[in-house]
């Protein structure tokens, strides 16, 4: 690089991050918005907010989420752990060197002597010997063999140290219930959290790399399709508070580890069928995940997938009982909905209900909710059987829905622009300052002194309601002059009805 070009680079700008962006007031006022209406009517259902990290063990998501979904293969913003004192293995890594710095390791950082950890040093301890006795043998198969367990085994240890920005909040809610006993609380356990989330995804319109959900979940307790149809109601009635537009509710059974094996197998025997007629993506979930081939988008497999067996006539009598309570729960609640028996999720633990919300102004990324229930996670986790459901709704998604509808907040100036001239009339107006935001109004004083001409100019390009005008007069008086900057109207005030003038005309 020439002298020329790297100073050039020096002087760069900086930009955010591909798929990051900043939010800027006005628009920050309706993020504030949306926060606060969806914690007023959480509330209102009973919840309480949980506050997180952004993050959590990779190993957390890749067995919730599983490892090898797109999300956790993919996406996820991963580093090591710098602190993890463990010794390396490499340069002249052998097994029997080894063990003995890992677990003294182990001893020295009360972080890694976990009890997962310790299973997995004693693991290795194991695969150790029998690489050792393969060795006295000469079976060089067995010892060969040995050795990759114990790499295996090695690899999860050195990998449990590595830690993910989040990309979603399920996981760790579940992580939180768990590591707080929360089961000995009164079930269900009603908590919502809202905050960014983290995935290497290709940006575009409605999808960031680093994105803001609102999430709640419900753990604990039964299965009662009361339970499911009123944390759908509670959605419902936040995005109508909201104002949102065009919303569509869509939602579906996918029964449970009973019956839904079955249909699996049902559906791939069908789709096995029309195979040769599958994009490539297809083909291969037929067998890894069939059920993910309902999610497809493209447009020639749809008459195909149309004609597939629908779940719903698949479900146990347990489920189907549930999913009929479900609906009529919704009903009896006024909550409309669609069913869409193509509304799948593909991994074991979810079970039953599942629904997805849908909102105008969005294009193709049109999702802003998507939930359902998940008996089988807290187990995964290593948590009591534990029933739970919930939702995580895209609050970007939210946000660009209600700004295309047009729902932006009027951007709200200040109330009050103090113009000032002359050092008598500053004590007076930094006075004044104060007294009026602490009766809550938002009051702009500028720092140096200003021609009045200047000052009313800087009070109209700020969006300010009124200008109060402390000049000599005034402050000689004690009649200070406020200007309706709409309208030009002034008027003499004394300080107290002033105030009176301000919060009976509700400025505030
Ligand atoms: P998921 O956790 O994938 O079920 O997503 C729940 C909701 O989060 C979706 O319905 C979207 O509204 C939102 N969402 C997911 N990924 C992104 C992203 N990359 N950018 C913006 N919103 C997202």
């Amino acid at each position: 690089m020439s002298e020329g070009a790297a100073k050039k680079e020096e002087r760069r700008k900086f930009q955010a991050i591909k798929g990051t962006r900043d939010l800027l007031p006005p628009e920050t006022a309706l993020w504030n918005r949306v926060e606060r209406i969806a914690q007023e009517v959480f509330t209102s259902y009973g919840f309480g907010e949980i506050r997180l990290p952004i993050f959590e063990q990779t190993d957390l998501f890749a067995r919730s989420i599983g490892a090898e979904t797109d999300v956790v293969s993919k996406e996820m913003y991963t580093f090591e752990e710098k602190a993890t004192e463990l010794p390396s293995p490499r340069p002249f890594f052998t097994p029997r060197g080894y063990t003995p710095a890992l677990e003294e390791a182990f001893q020295a950082n009360p972080g890694f002597n976990t009890p997962e950890n310790r299973r997995r040093l004693a693991l290795l301890k194991d695969h150790l010997s029998t690489l050792e006795q393969a060795e006295v043998r000469r079976d060089a198969k067995a010892s060969s063999a040995a050795y990759d367990h114990y790499v295996a085994v090695l690899e999860t240890i050195l990998q449990g140290d590595r830690v993910s920005l989040r990309p979603e909040a399920t996981a760790s809610v579940c992580r939180a219930y768990i590591e707080h006993n929360m089961q000995q609380l009164p079930q269900p356990v009603k908590l919502y959290t809202i905050g960014p989330m983290f995935r290497r995804e290709r940006p575009q319109k409605g999808r960031y790399r680093q994105f803001y959900q609102i999430d709640a979940e419900v753990l604990g307790g039964s299965d009662a399709p009361g339970i499911d149809a009123e944390l759908i109601e509670m959605v419902m009635t936040l995005f109508k508070r909201l104002g949102l537009e065009g919303v569509e509710l869509d939602i579906n059974s996918i029964g449970d580890k009973q019956c839904r094996p079955k249909y699996v197998e049902l559906l791939r025997a069908e789709l096995r069928k029309v195979k040769d007629k599958l994009g490539p993506d297809s083909q291969r979930r037929i067998e890894t995940n069939p059920l993910r081939v309902l999610d497809s988008k493209l447009e020639n497999e749809q008459k195909l997938i149309g004609g597939m067996p629908h779940i719903a006539d698949h479900l146990c009598e347990e489920c189907a009982e549930n999913y009929r309570g479900v609906k009529k729960e919704l009903e009896l609640r006024g909550v409309k909905y669609r069913e869409n028996w193509r509304l799948v999720r593909g991994l074991d633990y979810y079970s039953r209900t599942t629904f997805e919300i849908t909102a105008k102004g969005l294009g193709s990324q049109n999702a802003v909710c998507g939930g359902g229930r998940y008996d089988g996670l807290m187990e995964l986790l290593g948590g009591p059987p534990t029933r739970a459901t919930g939702f995580a709704i895209g609050e970007d998604r939210l946000i660009l829905s209600l700004q295309e509808a047009g729902k932006r907040p009027a951007a709200k100036g200040r109330d009050v622009y103090i113009a000032w001239m002359g050092e008598k009339a500053y004590t007076k107006a930094v006075q004044a300052a104060k007294n009026l935001r602490a009766a809550g109004f938002s009051v702009e004083l500028p720092p140096v002194e200003q021609k009045f001409g200047k000052a009313l100019g800087q009070a109209d390009k700020l969006g300010a309601r009124y200008a109060l005008i402390l000049g000599d007069n005034e402050v000689a008086s004690g009649e200070w002059t406020l200007k309706t900057l709409a309208t030009g109207e002034q008027a003499k005030f004394t300080e107290p009805t002033l105030l009176d003038f301000l919060q009976e005309n509700n400025a505030v």
